[in-house]
Order: structure tokens, then C-alpha cells, then sequence
């Protein structure tokens, strides 16, 4: 896990100014959500962690490295959006471990991380199970699994579904996860 550091941020879509200079210290391990009207900027303000939008002023750090110029492939964090893309034909544990399998990981590695995200999550029980027969809850904390196997300093979490805030916020908190939920 790693500190996140937002100083100063702006986001500007030409004329449109959308964040106004935001400043968050978010600590390592510390679980923290952000909370706001639609249309505030919560999923600018993560797409901009993640590298997916630009910014247009201030400075992102994350684990004391400025992330402004870094592509969100380097940035070695993850982020689980509202609808999920699981594969129907794997079970959840293939699932999870698929990025790491890609990767060239050994089989061992993969089994360790698959058992660590689904201790974490609580999908011990469920690792054999193939996404038809899960919840959409239950699908969508699947897909954090997978990212947090494949990932190791932060997860941002968007959602607006109270059902898995409710059921993956206690997670979070008491594994001392680093998680942003909108
Ligand atoms: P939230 O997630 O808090 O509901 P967003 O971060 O999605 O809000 O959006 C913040 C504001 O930025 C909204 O007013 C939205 O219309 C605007 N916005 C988001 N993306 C774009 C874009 N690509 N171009 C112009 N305006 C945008
Ligand atoms: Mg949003």
C-alpha cells in the first residue's frame, strides 16, 4: 500500500472549470470515501489518480512519486468501475489470478495472491463459482479481487451500489486497505 497525496488539483474541460484546487493527504492503509452531489467531480477526481484524465493544475503523488506524467499502466493502482467485465467461461478464483497468468507469473504466486484478495474480500467460499451464479455484489467485489491480486498500492473503488459499500467497507477498513469510493 502507499500514501496518496492530491495537492492543488484542477480540472478544467476548456472553459468548464470542474475541480477547484482539492487537497487530500490520504494516509497508507487509510480507507477513505468521497462524498458529494452528482456532477460534483468524484469520478474526475479518481480518473485522475488513476491516469485516465489529465490535469490541468496541481500535483498527484502517490507513495511519494509525482504520478502527473506517469501512464496509468505505471502507476501500479487499480480501479474497480461500476459495471464489471468478468470472464463468464472462468471461475472466480481463474478470474482472478488471470492478469497474473498473462503476466508469467508462477502458479504458486498466483495461487498466494488469489487466496490473500479472497481472504480479504470474504470470496473464500466462492473461488469455484462461474459469474452466473454470483450476486452482482458479489460479482463486482470479485472484480476487486482481481485487480487487488494483480496491483499492491491502492485500489479506487467507484460505486454507487449501497450493497457493496456496505458489504466490502468493514473489508476495507479492518484490513487496512487503501480504498476511494464514490
Ligand atoms: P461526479 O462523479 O461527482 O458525479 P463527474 O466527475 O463525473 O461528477 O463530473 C464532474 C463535472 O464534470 C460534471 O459537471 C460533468 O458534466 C463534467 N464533465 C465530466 N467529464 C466531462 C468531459 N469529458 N467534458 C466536459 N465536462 C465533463
Ligand atoms: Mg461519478
Amino acid at each position: 500500500m502507499a500514501q496518496v497525496n492530491i495537492k492543488d488539483i484542477v480540472k478544467q474541460y476548456g472553459e468548464l472549470k470542474v475541480i477547484h484546487g482539492v487537497n487530500v493527504d490520504i494516509a497508507d492503509g487509510e480507507f477513505v470515501v468521497l462524498v458529494g452531489p452528482s456532477g460534483c467531480g468524484k469520478s474526475t477526481l479518481l480518473r485522475m489518480i488513476a491516469g485516465l484524465e489529465a490535469i490541468s493544475a496541481g500535483e498527484i503523488s502517490i507513495g511519494g512519486r509525482v504520478v502527473n506524467n506517469v501512464l496509468p499502466k505505471d502507476r501500479d493502482i487499480a480501479m474497480v468501475f461500476q459495471s464489471y467485465a468478468l470472464y463468464p467461461h472462468k471461475t472466480v478464483a481463474e478470474n482472478m489470478g488471470f492478469s497474473l497468468k498473462i503476466k508469467g507469473a508462477p502458479k504458486a504466486e498466483i495461487n498466494a495472491k488469489v487466496q490473500k484478495a479472497a481472504d480479504v474480500l470474504d470470496l473464500g467460499k466462492l473461488l469455484d463459482r462461474y459469474p452466473k451464479q454470483l450476486s452482482g455484489g458479489q460479482r463486482q467485489l470479485w472484480r476487486w479481487g482481481a485487480r487487488s491480486c494483480a496491483i499492491h498500492k491502492c485500489s479506487c473503488l467507484m460505486n454507487r451500489s449501497q450493497t457493496l459499500m456496505q458489504s466490502c467497507a468493514w473489508q476495507c477498513a479492518s484490513k487496512s486497505r487503501n480504498c476511494i469510493s464514490v
